[in-house]
């Protein structure tokens, strides 16, 4: 049976929990927030589906791509409401027209991220966008087997280990299904992505309602009921300083207004999580990276290229094309396209780094949140850097410079 002994050796697919015959494997949330199998030994038959199905105890081969593109979505309002270039949304619609499911993350009524499967193009809607939070698979492997037994076609979207998982449960070759996954940072917690929420928007409105003070406007009297949140907007500031922005009712005259907006950098959640404080520990070691999960397509942002001489900062996106379906696919897609190689590509995209470095300060982040440190707090704390150490840095900088 499934037995974790080191948590890096776990990205959290669920494939186990979804294949085990006696259902005796149940994903639990630990103190980092991140869900790992538990299994009830009392039931288990030692059948050994868990291990055989876990795609880090069976890692594939790499594949190479076969071509890099840079792309933009040639309907504006798709790439604008998308990440990057709006690959995803035209794939989508693509598996829509062939009466095909599409497999993707959501936020479920409480803003937290799961894997779901939608039919029409509100469906998919949803799916759109960038979350900066690992998703809970739940049962999708197993919906997403029972439509390909059907023979409908079905796009799966997810990280590079959910693919490797998706892959290992089925344990076969559909030509009715296209994986695709995007190049991975890293998946921060979904335990402190809870945190963070309930005390920027609930906490406040609870404490502003019994008169104390709150980081929120003081006319919220109430809990905000937030309508949207978006990691990536890009009607802010464009795609390159792209906002994370959340909506909902202030008042009650304006159920959409912009209850907070900053720049990603300047956001304590997007710090935390792009300083490498709460990745998952899989992610400081992946090993589905690179061509590992054998998805027909890899979607990313093109950072760092400008296409057709006209870098309109409204989002310019990478594929990697692993195999010839995914090719046969893309080419249908209305999409302005230009080649480009896997060394441009590599230059500036962290996301093929397969060694993400945890922040120095990751245990004492961790140590301050069981104490009851506010995120925020906590991620301030450890992204902080004494006086003393900034002279010394620049003026290690400025001595590389004479040098
Ligand atoms: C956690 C995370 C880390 C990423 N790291 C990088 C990186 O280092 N470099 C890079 O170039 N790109 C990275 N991306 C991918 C990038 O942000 C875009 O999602 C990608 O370029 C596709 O953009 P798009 O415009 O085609 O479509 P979009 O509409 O922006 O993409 C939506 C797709 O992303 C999926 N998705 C959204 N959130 C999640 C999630 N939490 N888990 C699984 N699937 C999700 C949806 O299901 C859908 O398939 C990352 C994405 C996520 C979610
Ligand atoms: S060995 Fe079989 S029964 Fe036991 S936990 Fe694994 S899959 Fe379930
Ligand atoms: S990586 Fe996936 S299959 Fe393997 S133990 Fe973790 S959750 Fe289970
Ligand atoms: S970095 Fe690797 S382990 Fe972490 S979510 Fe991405 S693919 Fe999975």
């Amino acid at each position: 049976m499934i037995n974790i002994k080191d948590k890096k050796d776990c990205c959290g697919c669920s494939a186990c929990a979804q294949k085990c015959p006696k259902a005796c494997i149940t994903m639990v949330e630990d103190h980092e927030g991140f869900l790992y199998p538990q299994v009830d030994a009392a039931l288990c038959i030692d059948c050994g589906w868990c291990e055989k199905v876990c795609p880090l105890l069976n890692l594939p081969e790499k594949i190479q791509p076969q071509e890099v593109l840079a792309v933009k979505n040639r309907n504006e309002e798709e790439r604008m409401a998308s990440s990057s270039g709006g690959v995803f949304i035209a794939l989508a619609k693509k598996a829509l027209e062939k009466g095909g499911v599409v497999f993707g993350a959501v936020f479920d009524g409480n803003w937290e991220v799961k894997h779901t499967y939608a039919e029409t193009i509100e469906g998919v809607r949803k799916m759109m966008g960038s979350k900066y939070v690992q998703s809970r698979i739940g049962d999708s492997y197993r919906d997403a087997e029972r439509f390909l037994k059907e023979g409908r076609e079905v796009l799966f979207t997810g990280t590079p280990c959910q693919i490797t998982g998706l892959h290992k449960f089925l344990r076969k070759d559909y030509p009715n299904l296209l994986p695709v996954d995007f190049l991975c940072h890293g998946v921060p917690s979904p335990g402190v992505w809870r945190k963070y929420l309930d005390e920027t928007f609930i906490h406040p409105a609870r404490r502003a309602a019994a008169g104390k003070n709150t980081v929120l406007s003081s006319s919220l009297k109430s809990v905000p009921v937030i309508t949207g949140i978006e990691f990536r907007d890009k009607k802010m500031h464009g795609w390159k300083k792209f906002s994370f922005v959340v909506r909902g009712s202030a008042s009650k005259a304006d159920k959409n207004s912009v209850l907070l907006s900053d720049i990603h950098n300047v956001n304590p959640y997007m710090r935390g999580f792009l300083s490498d404080i709460y990745l998952r520990p899989s992610c400081y070691q992946c090993k589905c990276k690179n061509g590992v999960s054998h998805s027909d397509l890899t979607i990313a942002d093109f950072w760092g290229l400008k296409m057709s001489d006209v870098d309109d900062d409204k989002g310019i996106g990478m594929v990697l094309i692993h195999t010839e379906k995914g090719r046969e696919i893309f080419e249908t897609l209305d999409m302005e396209v230009s080649h480009s190689t896997l060394e441009t590509a590599k230059r500036f995209n962290g996301g093929f780094n397969e060694n993400v470095t945890p922040h120095p300060k990751r245990r004492i982040f961790y140590k301050k949140l069981s104490k009851g440190v506010p995120v925020e707090s906590a991620v301030k704390m450890a992204l902080h850097v004494p006086v003393y150490r900034k002279i010394y840095n620049k003026i290690r900088g400025l001595f590389k410079k004479l040098i």
